[in-house]
């Protein structure tokens, strides 16, 4: 259970909120090992029931009221992370914890990305923060290119919505 990059943090924050298949602790199992954590891990029903429920309250960060997404981050942050500190467990490099020792995954990926979404949301404000654009899509992203701003997750939303626009200014 460790932090890397800040990059990896928003990807898991926001990989999460899209993570709608995660109907199984094998599912779950998965997910973490994606995201670099390192085997095996080990969840159980509890983990991933509280882990559907993160993902839940992490979604309205993305709604694009930068109010809203300051409270429910800070909420996070007040209700899982601890003082960050640095640890070398295992031999590895050292790096930055913010959930307690001992943290169940949950607690651990709810301090976890809310310290993501904190520190993308300082540095990038909270409208690069948004729910795909696509009528049929509920897919979140990060865009932390702010001289490109993104409506849609994927070039695929993108051009999927382009030719209906197409499509209709025809008809
Ligand atoms: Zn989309």
């Amino acid at each position: 259970m460790e932090i890397q990059s800040p990059d990896r943090l928003i990807r898991l924050a926001v990989d999460l909120v899209n993570a709608d298949k995660l109907r199984t602790t094998g599912d779950l199992q998965a997910f973490l090992l994606e995201h670099g954590e390192p085997g095996p891990i080990d969840v159980d029903e509890n983990d991933l029931a509280a882990i559907r429920l993160l993902r839940e309250w992490l979604r309205p960060v993305f709604h694009g009221d930068s109010a809203q997404g300051a409270r429910v981050v800070n909420a996070m942050l007040k209700r899982y992370a601890v003082r960050p500190y640095l640890s070398d467990h295992d031999g590895t490099p050292w790096h930055v914890h913010v959930a307690r020792p001992g943290a169940s995954w949950a607690e651990w990926l709810a301090a976890t990305t809310a310290l993501g979404l904190a520190t993308f949301a300082a540095g990038h404000g909270f409208e690069a923060l948004a729910v795909c654009a696509a009528a049929d899509c509920e897919r979140v992203f990060a865009n932390a290119a702010e001289k490109r701003p993104r409506r849609f997750c994927t070039p695929r939303c993108a051009g999927r919505t382009r030719v209906a626009a197409h499509r209709a200014r025809r008809a």
